[in-house]
């Protein structure tokens, strides 16, 4: 007989959802680090939450509106390095893979605190 368990966090962290990047999203929580945030911010594109990813985006930068694709499939995010984005910073860079169904994002993102909250300012692609 096979034990259900509950489903890790689409950020790739063993935790389920709820208490990984669904307490960002809730807004019960706040991203301590750039990295979280990155990773909440992946999940959010992986669950289709406009609203989270631009209230998480920094003020300066953040578009009008959001649509996202709902036939795209995010399939796994792999975080490469991080600079910066502790609580110590007030910015810092993750660089990551994000995976989806047909391809894969390689991206360098930069990341500012705003009023203590840590929010997305820009992003490099960089080669597949
Ligand atoms: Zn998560």
């Amino acid at each position: 007989m096979r034990v259900m368990t509950p489903r890790s966090c689409p950020c790739g962290l063993p935790e389920p959802y709820q208490e990984c990047c669904g307490r960002f999203h809730r807004g019960v929580a706040a991203a301590p680090t750039a990295e979280a945030l990155m990773r909440s911010r992946y999940s959010a594109f992986a669950r289709q939450d406009a609203e989270y990813l631009l209230r998480t985006w920094h003020p300066r930068n953040r578009p009008a509106r959001l649509d996202l694709d709902p036939r795209m499939r995010w399939t796994g995010l792999e975080i490469l390095g991080t600079t910066g984005g502790s609580a110590f910073h007030t910015t810092g860079t993750v660089t990551f893979r994000a995976s989806y169904r047909g391809g894969v994002l390689h991206e360098r993102s930069r990341f500012e605190r705003v009023d203590g909250a840590w929010v997305y300012v820009d992003g490099d692609f960089l080669p597949e």
